[in-house]
């Protein structure tokens, strides 16, 4: 539900009223019960500008975010080098139990 400001034009107070899209709009001054005109896009033009700075803040953060990724994929690429290193010595120790009887 949106909230809706109004000013008066005989007395120029000005109010704010929560109401629903199919309410009927207020239409008389709850202080001089004169006629109040519904202020429109001065509440939107804040939003607009607020919008403008988080578009900003989300480029840098998905920057960050590839920045990341690359990084994560770099170390998975490390670990299996190092598994490799593990099977490797296990190949050494069944080549020297076969060489000891052929020497012998
Ligand atoms: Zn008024």
């Amino acid at each position: 539900m949106p909230t809706y400001e109004y000013e008066c034009r005989r007395c120029g107070h000005v109010f704010e009223r929560f109401q629903n899209i199919t309410d009927e709009p207020v239409k008389r001054c709850p202080k001089c019960k004169g006629k109040v005109e519904r202020l429109i896009g001065t509440g939107a033009g804040v939003i607009f500008k607020g919008s403008g700075f988080y578009s900003t803040d989300y480029r840098s953060d998905s920057y960050k975010n590839a920045a990341k990724q690359e990084k994560a994929s770099a170390t998975s690429k490390s670990n299996s080098t190092a598994s490799g290193k593990t099977s490797d010595s296990s190949t050494q120790s069944k080549a020297g139990a076969s060489a000891a009887p052929g020497k012998a």
